[in-house]
């Protein structure tokens, strides 16, 4: 689920919100002061996950030898 921590620019309150559309940041307005600059701080669905098969492209190749052929 897309659970973006948000913050509010009026009075530095951070807050977590379940946004569906990236859009609904900009509608959104601050459960304490009610201020409706709420900034993006980061989207908690995608930290963690981000390098998805980066793994096993350096394995000792057998043809990398070079010279001795004549
Ligand atoms: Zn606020």
């Amino acid at each position: 689920m897309p659970i973006y921590e948000l913050r509010c620019e009026s009075c530095g309150h951070e807050f977590e919100e379940l946004v569906f559309r990236r859009s609904e940041v900009e509608k959104l307005a601050c459960p304490k002061c009610g201020g409706p600059k709420v900034g993006l701080l980061l989207s908690a669905f995608a930290t963690g996950a981000s390098s998805k098969g980066s793994s096993g492209a350096s394995t000792g190749g057998s043809c990398g030898s070079s010279g001795g052929f004549s």
